[in-house]
């Protein structure tokens, strides 16, 4: 068990900062990703964590020691490419073996240690069998058996599961995070994938342009964003220009184009005070459609488009040039509504005021 420190990162490629002054704490045993659009810095990040780039500022340490200067096969993490990065000329077998013969383990402990993860992620009956003639939810497998297999003190893996089909990725994602709980690995798992990170991450990182924007628990992303790029990053989300009108604890009367709402400050916005620039976020399922108004948090518009999916619609909902999307659950009563005026309520707990800046 191992927890990762990473200290004041500075990592340029030329004239690019790809990573600018990067602090972040990984507990022992986490589950921790890392998410952002292409570009923003995520794999520079991990390469530099399992040793392969040379940051020019900053430190990296793992259990306590510095670990900036140690080369990647001293530092014992185990890492997961995206393609997989499997020896295609070796059975299932030799390409989890590998790194155990090159630190020379016995050779009677390789078979059990071999044998021993293979069973682990289901693929023992496979053992034989060359790269090209797996599936690549299986080749995924080995990859992640051939990281195990050593005890790293850590697991990095970068966009393991981008080549795989919606239902794989689906079930793979439960693996892992199966897998790296009963190994009590440190894992940092590399994303630019939403849900992905929201349905199995301990905690989150959202990247912007080589800096952290927030970190927190998938709820705390995704309740109460700290920045209207991270609310519109992480989910979908309506975000509304506006003017803070009055100021209470914690909360904020905002005057928009479209109306008034009450909602939470995030912990984000500088100095909420009245006459301040803010947006407000708020979740396509958070707003409710109706004949009739709420109290307040109302706002009157017409349907500008149904698209129906069985289980959920999707709305336009439009009220002086502004579109707001609006999902509804469980639809059948709202099918008929296109180009009706209606009401869209919202509760001011389900409202977050950003800052502009
Ligand atoms: P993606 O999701 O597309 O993989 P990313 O968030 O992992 O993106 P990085 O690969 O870390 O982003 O790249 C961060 C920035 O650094 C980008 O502007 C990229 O072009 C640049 N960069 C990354 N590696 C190198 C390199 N070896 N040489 C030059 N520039 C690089």
């Amino acid at each position: 068990m191992t927890d990762i420190r990473i200290q004041n990162l500075t990592k340029s490629f030329g004239s690019t900062i790809a990573l600018d002054n990067i602090n972040l704490y990984v507990a022992s045993g986490e589950l921790f990703f890392l998410l952002g659009p292409s570009g923003c810095g995520k794999t520079t990040l991990l390469r530099s964590i399992a040793g392969f780039y040379t940051p020019n500022e900053g430190q990296i340490s793992f259990g306590g020691n510095n670990v900036t200067k140690l080369p990647p096969h001293r530092r014992k993490v185990g890492m997961v490419f995206q393609n997989y990065a499997l020896w295609p000329h070796m059975t299932v077998f030799q390409n989890v073996a590998f790194g155990l013969e090159n630190n020379k383990t016995p050779k009677a402990q390789i078979k059990n240690l071999v044998c021993g993860i293979l069973e682990k992620v289901q693929l023992i009956q496979y053992m034989s069998r060359k790269p090209n003639e797996l599936s690549g939810g299986q080749q995924q497998r080995v990859a992640l058996a051939r990281a195990l297999v050593v005890h790293p003190k850590c697991l990095l893996l970068d966009e393991p599961l981008s080549n795989l089909d919606a239902q794989l990725r689906n079930d793979m994602r439960c693996e892992i995070r199966n897998i790296c709980k009963e190994h009590k690995l440190t894992t940092i798992y590399v994303t630019h994938d939403q849900k992905e990170a929201l349905s199995i991450a301990d905690r989150i990182a959202v990247f912007s342009k080589g800096k952290i924007d927030q970190i927190g628990t998938p709820t705390q992303l995704y309740k109460f964003p700290s920045s209207c790029f991270t609310a519109e990053f992480v989910g979908e989300t309506n975000i509304i220009q506006g003017v803070i009108v009055q100021v209470g604890s914690g909360e904020a009367i905002v005057r928009t184009k479209i109306g008034n709402f009450r909602g939470i400050l995030s912990i984000g916005i500088k100095d909420p005070r009245p006459g301040r620039k803010v947006c407000i976020s708020i979740r396509p399922e958070c707003l409710r459609l109706n004949d009739f108004p709420n109290p307040e948090n109302s706002v009157r518009g017409v349907i500008g488009s149904v698209t129906y999916f069985g289980e959920v619609a999707h709305f336009k909902f439009e009220r002086e040039g502004v579109v707001l999307r609006i999902s509804e659950l469980n639809p059948n009563h709202f099918l008929n509504v296109q180009n009706k005026g209606m009401y869209a309520n919202v509760s001011s707990e389900d409202v977050v005021i950003l800052g502009t800046d």
